[in-house]
């Protein structure tokens, strides 16, 4: 029997509000390209009712104890960790990935509300000494305020968390509008929250046109601060609404991610992970290893390795048990894949494996590997977002750096090397937020997580998380 798909609502002021006559667009099953599901749109009055109820949420959430809103986050986890199978068959069912990444993906999300709900209760300001003994200097951390958040499709449990748990565990309430593309995930995110005792207005849901929420919520007065996981020309455009009404922005947003590959490296591990890794999401993850630059004494042997394990990988409804790649997640992907890589081969790229999309009802592109592929390509300066990878030989460390550090975003950086001085050497000298040598696993809730330059700024995890929702008060007292 298919997998049912749940009923779909807008979450304002803690109550769930279905379709009714509103506007609404198709969700749909990227395996299948069948109609799951049709998500409400929010209008006008929608959005105002929110933005009231986060300013009430806000007054109550805000003179919450930490002690009792991390208790409200802790019980959030074990929701999510109990309800984690029935989740995950949901994100499965409208993003694409494999079941199983989807099952690590919901228990990832559980462990960001648990790690948020400890750091809550560490926001500690401090006291300073004073120039004159009668004076007393305190330093407050306090929520910053309402908080406009705007979450993808790719990761449709992990990135609403991390914005959710992180301002609710500093005293701040919440709209969010989660990706369309995706509801069913985030809205069981919510559900956890309400279910584990969250006042009502403390988070709220909303869908409809992206555009149209976000100058709206941004605009508003009720806004103290905005956080925005997606695409750097959309983050580009958000950051100046933000900066026009002069308020905080955190930015995710896209990447290109290089790999270095030293000849001392173990090519057999480095060939298996980064095939897992680059396909893993069906490559539509902001951290995939992309522009694989690899020693040129070695390149051949690394290619022929690094296609071999591509080619092995399972590709296949995502709930079908041992699918290991599923669909890609909207017909948006598919065609930037196809042109990026047609455009790649007028270029004079060569297709080393896949290249052509799958001929099966839904979404599928085969796992695509570009060797000879010159600098001209438009691949070579766009995020391809997919299942798709490129292998460049290297003969200097110098050429590897200039390399990697081209392009202007820096999110994630890969090296494979058994030397601890090319280790330390790229690790000091590659231009990303985040960095993995001989490995390419990075999304936990105790690391920080975020990019520079074009990739963004700010931090979503870790102990730097909490960070972007907190104001700094000073107190000076006689
Ligand atoms: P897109 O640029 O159309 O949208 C990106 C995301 O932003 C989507 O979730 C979309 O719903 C949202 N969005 C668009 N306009 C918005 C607005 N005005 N206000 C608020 N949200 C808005 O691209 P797409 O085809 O959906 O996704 C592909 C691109 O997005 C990729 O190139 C990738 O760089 C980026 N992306 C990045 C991440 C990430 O984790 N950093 C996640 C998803 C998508």
């Amino acid at each position: 029997m298919a997998t049912p798909y749940d009923e779909l609502f807008l979450f304002i002021d803690g109550e769930w509000i279905d379709r009714r006559d509103r506007e609404t667009s198709a969700v749909l099953n990227p395996a299948t390209g069948g109609v799951i599901g049709h998500v409400p749109h929010a209008r006008q009055a929608d959005l105002e009712r929110a933005l009231q109820a986060a300013d009430r949420g806000f007054a109550v959430w805000r003179r919450t104890a930490a002690y009792d809103r991390a208790k409200v986050l802790r019980r959030t986890a074990e929701l999510l960790r109990e309800r984690a199978d029935a989740i995950a068959k949901q994100l499965t069912l409208e993003q694409g990935k494999a079941l199983h990444e989807a099952q690590y993906e919901v228990r990832s999300s559980a462990d960001y509300f648990e790690w948020f709900a400890e750091e809550g209760r560490r926001v500690y300001g401090r006291t300073v000494p004073s120039r004159r003994p009668q004076v007393h200097q305190r330093v407050h951390k306090e929520p910053i305020g309402p908080v406009a958040a705007f979450a993808p499709w790719n990761f449709p449990a992990i990135t609403p968390s991390r914005k959710i748990a992180a301002a609710l565990a500093a005293g701040c309430s919440v709209i969010i509008k989660p990706g369309e593309e995706c509801p069913a995930t985030a809205l069981a995110i919510a559900r956890a929250l309400d279910d584990a005792g969250l006042p009502k207005g403390v988070l709220n849901v909303v869908f409809g046109v992206p555009d149209q929420i976000s100058r709206h919520l941004i605009e508003s007065p009720v806004i103290r601060k905005v956080s925005f996981t997606g695409s750097v020309p959309v983050g580009r455009v958000l950051a100046a609404q933000a900066g026009r009404a002069l308020k905080p922005i955190t930015l995710e947003l896209g990447g290109h991610a290089p790999v270095l590959v030293f000849a001392d490296a173990d090519l057999d591990t480095a060939a298996h992970l980064l095939a897992a890794n680059k396909f893993r999401g069906t490559g539509q993850i902001c951290l995939s290893p992309t522009r694989i630059l690899v020693q040129r004494s070695v390149y051949e042997s690394f290619l022929d390795k690094f296609v071999a394990q591509t080619q092995a990988l399972r590709i296949g409804d995502g709930l079908d048990p041992g699918t290991q790649v599923g669909p890609v997640s909207n017909e948006r992907r598919i065609e930037a894949i196809r042109a990026l890589v047609a455009d790649a081969r007028a270029c004079g790229a060569t297709v080393r494996a896949g290249g052509e999309r799958i001929d099966r009802p839904g979404l599928f592109w085969q796992p695509t590997i570009l060797a000879d592929v010159p600098a001209h390509a438009k691949v070579m300066h766009e995020e391809p977002f997919g299942p798709l990878a490129i292998v460049l030989p290297f003969d200097s460390i110098d050429d590897a750096l200039a390399e990697a550090n081209r392009l202007p975003y820096g999110l994630a950086a890969y090296a494979f090397t058994e030397s601890a001085r090319t280790a330390m050497r790229v690790s000091n000298e590659l231009e990303a937020g985040m960095i993995g040598i001989n490995h390419a696993q990075m999304i936990v809730c105790e690391l920080p997580f975020g990019g520079i330059k074009d990739s963004g700024h700010g931090s979503e995890g870790g102990a730097e998380g909490i960070q972007s929702y907190l104001n700094t008060k000073f107190i000076s007292q006689v």
